[in-house]
């Protein structure tokens, strides 16, 4: 019959300190029987007497044997149960640290930081939670591969442990996602302050490894359980530490990432209204809420309508007609952009189809669409099952696409070219585009950003930013397209600039493309329908300005 297994190894080992007991027992015995025999045994051996009793003789060889047998198995356990122990201790640690930075992990910190508050409570004092997110890391490992990657983590965490307080501990959360919980005198939130600006000054300094150096940004975001004047705050558990902290670096990234600030509760309130969005627009997405609306543009010299660009809407049951400054970030977020971009054009290209022929259809495309490989593959696919004539479609990208990944932006651009796509440059002048991308990509056109057309409504009606984009798109035989055309100040004033596209409020807001159509009909610009109408009436607009949810521009 096979022995069942103790269930913990280390108190079977101690249990067997009974061979200790057989020693000690071995001993006594030992001595009481040893302090007769021995004598008799030595007196014996040098021929003064009669030889001791065998019987006794062989008790006393055996109690030495005990004795010899009980002390060794005791040091084999001593030193067993020491290297369980240590075992024990190190399998501890690596289940609450993680390997590559030896900091501790998302379990353990949960409990480092429930630890670190009922100390600090016990001596008056706070506990703040830092919550720190790199920003550009992901670059980092796929320009230069996974080992540097890690490296820079490693030296990352040692700057990072040289500032913080011996009591402070610092955890990896995940890749490259980092926290800390330090105590400090409760109403000086100051020095915490001052340990994130070192921390933000430290880390700013380039990591130099033997193959490469790089540069890393962060953001981060604060919780404390004591408010700022000191007083103890009504949330106290570790839990809500984080998710405060979490909600804070949220906010810092938003803002523009490398960055910190301290949670608010407006910032919960805000995260739930995100939340809500969030919801609302995949529930939206199945329920073909969103619609192209469509802004006209119009040849400036002539006065003649020329073409539409598309924007989109999102016509909520619930918040009422929302505007894509609010919702394509967060639909770049959650990875439903594509999806909404490609419904958006396909029903683009079934209401452009039953414009006049010399109608253009204009599409925004955003930076995180030209992230797909596939995209001008897929765009294509799409013209084809629409039917829709790839020269009446352009696509307007923004500076910033630009900035990833420009090889492959190139590449895409040039295969929707070669199919008769035309390719605008968006907002001009509010990125960092450089004459050489400019040179090098092949764009059609350059829309100038309706900012700098604005400010041609100010006394002199001049814009030097406009002069000069104008006159950089004549050099480089680039039509240009004006923004924000709002009144005749404007218009008048691009008018003396030579010939250009406009489009703006003076023509009207966008709309729908039930509106599109009617307006069309009536200038005979439907294929099939006869003009009975100017086509150029401003239109009152059906996302009617205040009637339209959007995020102030500047
Ligand atoms: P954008 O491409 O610069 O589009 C022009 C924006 O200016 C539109 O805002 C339009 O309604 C507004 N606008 C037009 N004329 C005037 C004017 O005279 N004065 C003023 N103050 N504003 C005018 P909207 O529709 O809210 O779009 C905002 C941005 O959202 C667009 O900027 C575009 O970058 C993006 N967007 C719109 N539709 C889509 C889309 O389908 N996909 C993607 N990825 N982005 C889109
Ligand atoms: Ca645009
Ligand atoms: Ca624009």
């Amino acid at each position: 019959m096979k022995d069942h297994e103790p269930d913990n190894p280390l108190q079977s080992a101690e249990r067997d300190i009974i061979a200790l007991g057989i020693a000690v027992a071995a001993i006594i015995m030992l001595v009481g029987t040893g302090g007769s025999v021995l004598p008799k045994v030595m007196d014996s051996l040098v021929g003064n007497g009669a030889s001791p009793d065998v019987l006794l003789v062989n008790a006393l060889l055996l109690n030495i044997a005990l004795m010899i047998f009980g002390w060794r198995r005791y040091r084999e356990l001593t030193r067993e149960i020491a290297e369980r122990r240590r075992a024990e201790a190190r399998a501890r640690l690596l289940a609450a640290t993680d390997p590559l930075t030896e900091c501790l992990n998302r379990r353990s910190m949960h409990e480092a930081t429930e630890d670190l508050r009922a100390r600090a409570a016990m001596r008056g004092e706070a506990v703040a939670y830092c919550m720190m997110d790199l920003d550009n890391f992901k670059q980092i490992n796929d320009m230069h591969g996974h080992p540097v990657g890690d490296a820079v983590l490693v030296m990352m965490c040692e700057r990072v442990r040289a500032l913080l307080p011996r009591e402070a501990r610092l955890a990896r959360l995940g890749g490259d996602e980092f926290a800390f919980v330090m105590p400090y005198p409760a109403g000086h939130d100051d020095r915490v302050d001052d340990l994130v600006i070192r921390l933000f000054e430290s880390l700013a300094q380039p990591f130099r490894l033997p193959e490469v150096t790089v540069e890393l940004t962060l953001s981060i975001g604060l919780a404390a359980d004591h408010d700022a004047d000191g007083t103890i705050g009504l949330v106290v558990d570790a839990g809500t530490l984080m998710s405060r902290a979490d909600m804070a670096l949220y906010h810092a990234k938003k803002q523009g990432r490398n960055r910190y600030f301290w949670f608010e509760p407006s910032m919960e309130s805000e995260m739930r209204f995100r939340n809500q969005l969030e919801t609302g627009i995949r529930r939206g997405l199945a329920r073909g809420e969103f619609v192209p609306f469509y802004e006209q543009q119009v040849d400036l010299d002539t006065g003649a309508l020329v073409g539409f660009e598309m924007l989109a809407r999102w016509r909520s049951p619930k918040l009422g007609l929302i505007s894509p400054d609010i919702f394509v970030p967060i639909a770049e977020e959650i990875g439903l952009i594509n999806e909404l971009s490609e419904r958006l054009m396909e029903q683009a290209f079934r209401d452009a189809r039953e414009w006049d022929d010399s109608l253009t259809l204009s599409i925004n495309i955003s930076p995180v669409q030209l992230r797909d490989p596939w995209f001008a593959q897929r765009l294509l696919k799409k013209l084809v099952a629409a039917g829709f004539p790839p020269q009446r479609l352009e696509i307007e990208i923004t500076e910033s696409c630009l900035h990833e990944n420009i090889g492959l932006v190139r590449s895409m651009v040039m295969s929707l070219r070669n199919q008769g796509v035309q390719i605008s440059l968006d907002d001009f002048g509010t990125g960092y585009s450089s004459f050489e991308q400019l040179r090098n990509l092949p764009f059609d056109r350059i829309k100038i950003d309706r900012s700098f057309v604005s400010e041609l409504r100010e006394p002199g009606n001049r814009s030097r930013i406009v002069e000069a984009i104008v006159s950089l798109g004549r050099g480089l035989d680039l039509p240009l397209t004006a923004e924000g055309v709002e009144d005749e100040e404007i218009l008048n004033a691009l008018k003396a600039m030579g010939r250009l596209k406009a489009q703006g409020y003076f023509y009207g807001q966008p709309e729908d493309a039930e509106a599109v159509r009617t307006r069309l009909k009536a200038a005979g610009m439907l294929t099939g329908t006869q003009r009975t109408d100017n086509p150029l009436q401003p239109s009152t607009g059906t996302d009617g300005g205040p009637n339209l949810y959007r995020i102030a521009r500047p």
